[in-house]
């Protein structure tokens, strides 16, 4: 069935898909065979292709879809920003959206970060606060600590993919192929306790990564501009979740070391922990704060590093004496994109959406346990409203399957049987719904991965 309203047949689209359009993150020999959606429309916390298919938005579109699709409160703050402007520079003018933005975002932030950049999306937002912390320490004091020129990040770590961010980024497959064009980054182990980078064992371990990490910082102390971290759980390195009080102890250990913190709260920021944001739940004031991902509730590109007023004094000056910060995008601060971010702050108010969040996060971590005796069940790692399953060959060896089964992907592909989309990395099958999916959504969300699972044959 093709939709009536559509003046072009499925087939078509899909011959144009795999004759022009090249896939992010996306092997494009496999694409067509793993059944990917053409999607239409969207529903609430459902994509309806252009067959008229109907699936629950597991991954929340990647991991930026708040408050599902079609939100009457942001198609109605878009369309009246329509009536007046989309888009007016932020290169030594204001607009208005942007500015009323900015003063929402500082209000809600943790206390002190007062100063907000925009860009377009979670690795602009890193690339800003790299080149911001690294000129920071030019200008700052004199230049007496001008030798602050380095940054120190984990094993395992994503911050997007552009050079910078790609440099911080600590991801194999992404980092290896691109190695001489990145610059050099200190490291610190990932908490990965699954398989412990360290070869500890959780339960006689004494976080002895964060030990290293202190280590690190210590023994650097005097050349880092600044420490990059995902609070809550390294994201794309397959939902890894730290270990209680790392993110206190790291930030500690950066300030002693006198480094700036930058927290890229891309992923988990925005609701996702259960909170607004990951370090005001942790009780951790990092020096640049970024948020992406579910800034627009989904909707547009849209991001922001938030900054201290000390970082930004060290910006003042004549404009001759060249101390601007001398970095812009071309649709930065849109203000189409600045109307979906208020109107996504007033739904997390209007709708007291924290107080319906820990029953959701309780009912995803319940029905999880569930899948625990599946065989092919490795590991469960949950923190908010975001999960992944690890799957492996062995579970007593903690084998992995081989990359050419694909068995992360077949996974999701089964899932599609019961109506639900979802795009895994690797072998971890990931779950970042709208925050707006219901409890029976969520025991819905999880039958469809226990019966991808049991499907790849491992009973
Ligand atoms: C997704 C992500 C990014 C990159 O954001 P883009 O909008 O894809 O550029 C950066 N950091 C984290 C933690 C992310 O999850």
């Amino acid at each position: 069935m093709t939709r009536s309203d559509e003046p072009y047949s499925r087939e078509q689209l899909e011959a144009w898909d795999d004759a022009h359009v090249w896939h992010p993150f996306t092997p494009q020999s496999a694409y067509r065979d793993d059944n990917p959606l053409l999607v239409a429309e969207g529903d609430g916390n459902y994509l309806v292709t252009a067959d008229g298919r109907r699936y629950l938005d597991g991954v929340g579109s990647l991991w930026c879809n708040l408050f599902g699709h079609r939100r009457k409160e942001i198609d109605a703050a878009i369309s009246a920003q329509l009536k007046k402007i989309a888009h007016a520079t932020l290169l030594g003018n204001a607009s208005v959206p942007a500015v009323v933005l900015a003063r929402r975002l500082v209000e809600i932030a943790p206390e002190g970060l007062t100063r907000v950049f925009f860009s377009d999306d979670g690795s602009t937002a890193n690339e800003v606060a790299l080149k911001i912390s690294y000129q920071y320490w030019r200008q700052a004091d004199g230049g007496r600590q001008k030798g602050r020129t380095k940054f120190l990040a984990l094993t395992n770590a994503y911050h997007g993919d552009t050079v910078g961010a790609v440099s911080v980024g600590g991801m194999e497959t992404f980092h290896t192929r691109f190695a001489d064009l990145l610059f050099d980054v200190e490291r610190a182990p990932s908490p990965y306790c699954y398989r412990c980078p360290l070869g500890k064992e959780r339960t006689t371990c004494a976080v002895d990564c964060l030990a290293e990490l202190e280590r690190v910082v210590a023994e650097h102390g005097d050349e880092l501009a600044a420490v990059v971290l995902e609070p809550g759980m390294q994201g794309a390195a397959g939902m890894i979740p730290y270990p209680d009080g790392f993110l206190r102890r790291a930030a500690e250990a950066v300030r002693k070391a006198g480094a700036l913190l930058i927290l890229d709260e891309v992923a988990m920021g925005m609701g996702r922990s259960g909170e607004m944001f990951v370090s005001a739940r942790e009780g951790v004031t990092p020096d640049f704060l970024l948020i992406a991902k579910g800034i627009t509730g989904g909707y547009l590109p849209l991001a922001a590093t938030l900054t201290t007023d000390r970082i930004h004094e060290a910006f003042l000056g004549r404009p001759e004496e060249g101390r601007t910060f001398f970095h812009g995008h071309t649709y930065t601060g849109n203000a189409l994109g600045a109307a979906a971010a208020i109107a996504t702050l007033d739904i997390f108010e209007k709708d007291r959406v924290f107080d319906a969040l820990p029953e959701k996060i309780e009912r995803l971590r319940t029905r999880l346990e569930t899948l625990r005796d599946l065989p092919a069940v490795g590991d469960i790692r949950q923190y908010g409203l975001a999960a992944g399953v690890e799957i492996v060959a062995d579970r007593t060896l903690k084998t992995p399957f081989r990359a050419s089964e694909r068995m992360g992907m077949r996974v999701c592909n089964l899932a599609k049987e019961r109506g639900v989309f979802l795009r895994p990395l690797s072998d971890v099958i990931v779950m970042m719904p709208p925050l707006s999916i219901t409890l029976e959504e969520i025991d819905t969300l999880v039958a469809a991965i226990e019966h991808g699972i049991r499907g790849i044959g491992c009973r």
